[in-house]
Parts: C-alpha cells; structure tokens; sequence
C-alpha cells in the first residue's frame, strides 16, 4: 500500500487506499462480534463495544442512492449544477459524494449507484504525485 512517503498517487480521503500498482479501494471495518462497519479504525466497536479492534476490509463499489441535493453555488471553478449524494454502499459503509451523469429529475431513492476512483479534479502533492478520489455514477452506467 502507498504511504505519504511514496512516489505516486497518494489516496485524497482517509477512507481511500492505493496498492502498489495504482489499484484504488476504500477500506472499512468490520466487529467481528457483531458484524457492524466503520469507515475508520477504531479501538472498539462503535456498535456493541466490543474490545477487539474491528477488522479492515475492501468495501463493495456499488450500492444506493439515500438521498442528495443538487448544488447551484459553489466555489469559484467548481462547475454547477452538480448532485451531492449519500450512497449506501453495500455492505454497509456510507459516504457523501458527487453523483455523475444522471439529470437531477430521473434521480430516484434506492437507484443503484457505483463508485468511480478518480483524478481528485486533478490535485497533486508538493511533488506531483496525483491524488485519488471517487464519485458515484448510476449502477447502470458502464
Ligand atoms: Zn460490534
């Protein structure tokens, strides 16, 4: 796994890793005494307490739509209209992301959805090593 002190693309979020040859994942973990997710470590479960630190594990890419908004203002250079999503990823693990390529009126609660790593818009490190982020696009979309 890349780390900060390695050449190439660097994971733009806590919950991204990146293996050696650029493959992108997000890392969740998992109680082994009662199964819950986090998208962090944690010294315990958040769920039921248990002390043994849950497990990591490679979350699934697809899941659904929970609910979004579509953002009309933003920061100078972000393009508008854009959707800002909360996808349930399956599996259990949860995030906020923008969701690609699908006109906000055929947006539909429960729709499949799939993550997509990215550029990260095209961010770099003090070095020039890329960043990696993701966002969501319908779970039909190829
Ligand atoms: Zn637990």
């Amino acid at each position: 796994m890349i780390d900060a002190d390695t050449k190439g693309p660097k994971p733009g979020t806590k919950v991204i890793r990146v293996g050696n040859d650029g493959d992108a994942w997000i890392e969740g973990y998992r109680c082994a005494a009662c199964g819950a997710v986090m998208p962090v470590a944690t010294m315990a479960c958040r769920a039921c307490a248990s002390r043994v630190p849950p497990e990591p594990y490679r979350s699934a890419e697809t899941g659904t739509l929970y609910t979004w908004s579509v953002v009309h203002r933003s920061y100078p250079g972000v393009e508008v209209p854009f959707v800002s999503a909360i996808v349930d990823l399956d599996g259990g693990l949860s995030f906020k992301g923008t969701l690609k390529g699908v006109e906000p009126n055929r947006l539909k609660s429960g729709m499949p959805v799939r993550l997509v790593f990215d550029d990260a818009g095209g961010a770099v490190d003090a070095d020039g090593n890329p960043y990696v982020g993701f966002h969501f696009v319908a779970g039909d979309a190829a």
